[in-house]
């Protein structure tokens, strides 16, 4: 995405409705019901990109809360242009690194948590920063409902394999695997396409996807 230097855009961020100010971020972990002014389960996409998937599902489920989460402003603008566009009470959004998550999030506050065509990350040395690695799925365990589930699709097959294999150690599996996705009629239903999704299956590369929880 080369949309990182937006002139302007941490100005509309630090202003917009839409965004949780970076120095309230702190005070939200356990105050998600209250922002939203009611007790519906929170959902949350961690590294929303501009924001296709998530506006999508909060306008289709409004008795669900989303928070989508970008590290670059410039990307998150555009987000906020889709709200502006279409106004939803139940999607806010976050400007931070997905690191400090357990920052905003108390313990069990989150229901579900989806990760869309995360950053590849290829060298070895970056593989914490990947957001399916172990690093971050102990983050994850944190925030997360103890019955609460975690989706994640991605084109990229090497990182799909590596966050497979980092389940077990981390203490999580799979309940649905496919690494066809748009072939998969069971896995399908309902799926809702994010940018990235549209752009790679449009090239015809096949998607992989995983739910994971921690039961077993
Ligand atoms: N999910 C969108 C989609 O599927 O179309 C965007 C995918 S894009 C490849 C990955 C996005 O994740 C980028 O916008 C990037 O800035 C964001 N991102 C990567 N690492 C992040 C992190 N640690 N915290 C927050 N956002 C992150």
């Amino acid at each position: 995405m080369r949309l990182r230097n937006i002139t302007g855009s941490r100005e509309v961020i630090a202003e917009s409705p839409y965004v949780i100010r970076e120095e309230l971020q702190a005070g939200c972990a356990g105050r998600w019901k209250e922002i939203f002014g009611n007790d519906n389960p929170v959902h949350i996409e961690i590294g929303m990109g501009k924001g296709k998937f998530i506006h999508t599902m909060a306008r289709e489920n409004p008795e669900i809360n989303y928070v989508g989460i970008e590290k670059y402003s410039s990307v998150l603008l555009r987000a906020i242009q889709k709200m502006e566009k279409e106004e939803l009470p139940n999607l806010k959004f976050l400007r931070m690194d997905a690191e400090g998550i357990t920052g905003v999030f108390a313990q069990g506050e989150v229901d579900r948590i989806y990760l869309n065509f995360s950053d590849p990350w290829p060298k070895d040395r970056h593989a914490k920063r990947r957001l399916p690695s172990r690093e971050f799925l102990a983050r994850y365990d944190v925030i997360l409902k103890k019955r609460g589930r975690l989706e994640f699709k991605t084109d990229n097959r090497a990182l799909f394999d590596f966050a497979v294999d980092e389940l077990e150690p981390a203490g999580w599996s799979a309940s649905a695997i496919t690494y066809d996705l748009h072939h998969d009629k069971d896995m399908m239903q309902g799926n809702v396409m994010t940018e990235y999704e549209e752009k790679f299956s449009g090239m015809g590369n096949p998607i992989c996807k995983y739910v994971i929880s921690r039961e077993k």
